[in-house]
């Protein structure tokens, strides 16, 4: 329910918003302020929502979307229905690391997979609404998955740019779907340069460029999914991954969002990021205590996650410094052993994105930089089927035999042994 709005047609969106100096614009396809270029982020009227209409609402985020910026759908929206993933209790877990209750909020139950889906599903009804009739985005992977589903899905054309060096679980994945499928030799910070230079060139929605202050507010659900699901309340602590560092930022504010419209008693938590240490300019700020983010080149399994000049970067690290949460990193072997110890633990198979968080949590855990007694919700952001090669060197059969019954015997005799 919104009070009043003076664009009607998004909802209680009326602006976009310079989070640097304050200028607003209108609700167009733009990401940077004219006056300073500094990014611009979706500014809502005063909203009244309550708990009863939220969950009388639609199986899916769009529950939410009285606080996202969408024209009113009446829960008859089209699309694949992202979001209302679960959020598991992982108490094995959290036993295996000395910790007291630790919960897992699996975005690898999403359409194509990864928690993309929500942000592609704000940005594509704002494509539609501006009437872009092909859809586009600079990836590392699981966007361009999003992307390409959900304009197969919505009838309209999909340009999607990603490195070439990408997991083939993920070239695979997207290219099903249909939609050119550009595979660039460079990593993410060329292909997002070159999507710049596109998006400038032609009429085309780019998802995460001049449509980011949409798709960016998608990922918003996430954290009000948890505080909904844990039963209206915040945990004491989060522990997000980062890439370009919106998903932490975002998470953050849908727990303000909620305390602010009297949805959750308002309480301190913490925000930690995690990133890979082949890919870790944002954790090595924090290290350094520096503002600035100082641009890297990735070299890391985590591609997911491979973003050097992290658009975000420096308001994720706000997010930590004022929550009191921490900033760390992981070297690949422990994202390995990270997947391993969840899909172990918990049967919850994680792409490497996912194995960064459980490590950084466990080094976290380890450092005494998190109470082991604190209520932890680790997000789980992507499905390891998709990325198979990062574990596959250590996953295999136990055992191979011939199909001889003394054979069988004879090899499990010896591994229980
Ligand atoms: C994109 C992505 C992230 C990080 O997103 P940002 O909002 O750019 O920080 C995390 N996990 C997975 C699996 C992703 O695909
Ligand atoms: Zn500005």
């Amino acid at each position: 329910m919104t009070s009043q709005t003076t664009t009607p047609s998004l909802g209680a969106a009326y602006a976009l918003k310079c989070r640097e100096c304050g200028a607003t614009t209108d609700l167009d396809a733009s990401y940077a302020c004219v006056e300073c270029f500094g990014p611009l982020e979706v500014a809502y009227v005063p909203t009244v929502v309550s708990r009863e209409e939220i969950e009388a609402g639609p199986n899916s985020m769009w529950r939410y979307e009285s606080l996202l910026p969408v024209v009113p759908g009446a829960g008859g929206r089209p699309g694949l229905q992202p979001g209302l993933t679960k959020l598991v209790r992982a108490d094995n877990l959290a036993a295996a690391l000395g910790a007291k209750s630790v919960w897992v909020k699996d975005d690898s139950g999403n359409p194509t997979h990864s928690f993309k889906d929500r942000v592609v599903a704000v940005a594509l009804e704002n494509a539609r609404r501006l009437g872009f009739e092909t859809i586009a985005c600079a990836s590392t992977g699981n966007l361009a998955n999003a992307v390409a589903a959900a304009a197969a899905r919505a009838e309209l054309k999909s340009v999607v740019f990603v490195p070439s060096n990408l997991e083939a679980g993920k070239i695979v994945t997207t290219a099903v779907y249909g939609g050119t499928l550009v595979a660039i030799d460079g990593n993410y910070d060329d292909v997002n340069r070159l999507c710049c230079e596109v998006a400038a060139a032609r009429d085309w929605g780019f998802v995460n460029v001049n449509l980011r202050p949409y798709y960016a507010e998608g990922s918003k659900t996430v954290g009000f999914e948890v505080a909904e699901q844990l039963g209206w309340r915040l945990p004491d602590a989060v522990v997000s991954p980062v890439a370009s560092g919106s998903l932490l930022t975002k998470v953050d504010k849908a727990f303000r969002e909620f305390v602010g419209l009297g949805l959750v008693a308002d309480r301190p938590y913490q925000v930690f990021g995690a990133q890979a240490t082949g890919c870790s300019p944002v954790s090595q700020a924090f290290a350094a205590g520096h503002d600035v983010i100082r641009p890297v080149k990735p070299d890391t399994i985590a591609k997911s996650l491979a973003i050097g000049n992290p658009a975000d970067g420096p308001y994720a690290l706000d997010v930590v410094r004022r929550t009191g949460g921490a900033m760390a990193d992981v070297m690949d072997a422990e994202v390995v052993e990270g997947i391993s110890l969840l899909a172990r633990t918990e049967g919850i198979f994680a792409e490497t994105a996912g194995g960064v968080v459980v490590a950084t949590y466990r080094k976290l855990l380890r450092e005494g930089l998190i109470d082991p007694a604190a209520e932890v919700v680790l997000l789980n952001t992507g499905d390891g089927l998709k990325t198979l090669d990062a574990v596959a060197p250590t996953s295999g059969p136990t055992f191979t035999i011939s199909p001889s019954y003394d054979d069988f015997e004879n090899h499990y005799s010896e591994v229980t042994a």
